[in-house]
């Protein structure tokens, strides 16, 4: 079979909206990581993917106008801070939100209409804490939220499957869709840190019921862990849904070096974890597969991890990741809400 080469996304307008030396959500995080991509090494094996500005209706489709219209306003105070204490707003920040959302609907139209297979969307300021009326954790636009709804209403998709595994909670995809059926939240992270949403109680409502699942998971759990749980539980939701598109958040801070958490992934889960999904992709929505940055801020484990990511992007499918048994992970699963609406 044709291999077709991934859609890879990535603009230095991306680094306009930074606050050297106070923030470590800032332009270092990705500077190196472009370098790296752009060497002709590299630069042969995937087709680059230029960024577009999100419409107006499509980041209102997610967010309300109060909150636009504030993110504007603040932009214009002599204190990026005065917002929120972690997501600084500036004169560009709007623009490279919009050009970041716009990057991902850009790669979404691709997937849909040239049939391209996979697109990863390497951009910042992440997006997954972003809810509709308000930014925090860095995050100004949800990003994944406005792919989601941009599918829904241009291309008529009913059964969109996110997965977040970011170490953190995607408190504002979340919110997006707690009462849709048409967008399936899943997502894994360390338990009792930033933003303490994400108990496994929290299922969605509604129609949504059972459409939002979490996993919350002690600190100390690796790789082992992490691939009995994803293996495990995104395989089964995928079976069970049968989902249009797989859209993954997908966050490299809980890498073993990145100071955010104290979850111990190797550089070598990312490229696991992407073949994982691509055989998903493979088996249930031909290949469609869209990856959209979140966090990581060691730049030294993002770029590794990333380009670990990238490069399994880039290459034909290799075996099927096996699942490992694990105790402590099978102890996260016991008693958790999701058995009364997934058969695992
Ligand atoms: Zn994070």
């Amino acid at each position: 079979m044709k291999f077709d080469k991934p859609g890879i996304l990535f603009d230095n307008r991306f680094f306009d909206h930074a606050i050297s030396g106070h923030s470590v959500e800032n332009s270092d995080r990705l500077r190196h990581l472009y370098m790296h991509l752009e060497k002709p090494e590299w630069a042969c094996r995937y087709k680059r993917i230029l960024p577009r500005e999100a419409e107006m209706s499509d980041i209102l489709a997610v967010h309300s106008s109060f909150y636009i219209d504030q993110i504007r306003e603040y932009a214009l105070k002599d204190d990026p801070y005065a917002y929120d204490n972690d997501t600084y707003l500036m004169d560009q920040t709007f623009y490279t939100a919009r050009l970041a959302a716009g990057g991902c609907l850009e790669l979404a139209d691709q997937i849909m209409k040239s049939g391209m297979d996979y697109g990863f969307a390497i951009i910042r300021p992440p997006g997954h804490h972003a809810e509709p009326g308000r930014g925090m954790g860095f995050c100004v636009l949800n990003h994944i939220a406005i792919t989601a709804q941009y599918l829904r209403k241009h291309y008529g998709l009913q059964r969109i499957l996110i997965v977040d595994f970011d170490v953190h909670h995607c408190n504002g995809t979340q919110a997006a869709f707690y009462d849709s059926k048409n967008v399936l939240v899943f997502s894994i992270h360390q338990d009792r840190i930033f933003p303490f949403t994400g108990s496994a109680n929290e299922v969605g409502i509604d129609e949504g019921k059972g459409y939002t699942i979490n996993l919350p998971v002690p600190s100390q759990f690796g790789d082992t862990e992490y691939r009995y749980l994803l293996g495990r539980v995104v395989n089964t939701l995928a079976e069970q849904y049968l989902p249009q598109i797989i859209l993954v958040s997908a966050g490299y801070d809980a890498h073993k070096d990145d100071s955010m958490s104290n979850t111990l992934l190797t550089t070598e889960w990312f490229g696991l974890v992407t073949e994982m999904l691509k055989t998903l992709a493979a088996d249930y929505c031909d290949n469609r597969l869209l990856l959209v940055l979140e966090g990581g801020y060691n730049p030294e484990s993002l770029e590794s991890s990333v380009l670990r990511t990238v490069d399994v992007l880039c290459s034909p499918a290799g075996v099927r990741v096996g699942i490992a048994p694990s105790s402590r992970a099978e102890a996260v699963l016991d008693g958790h809400p999701l058995h009364h609406f997934w058969t695992l």
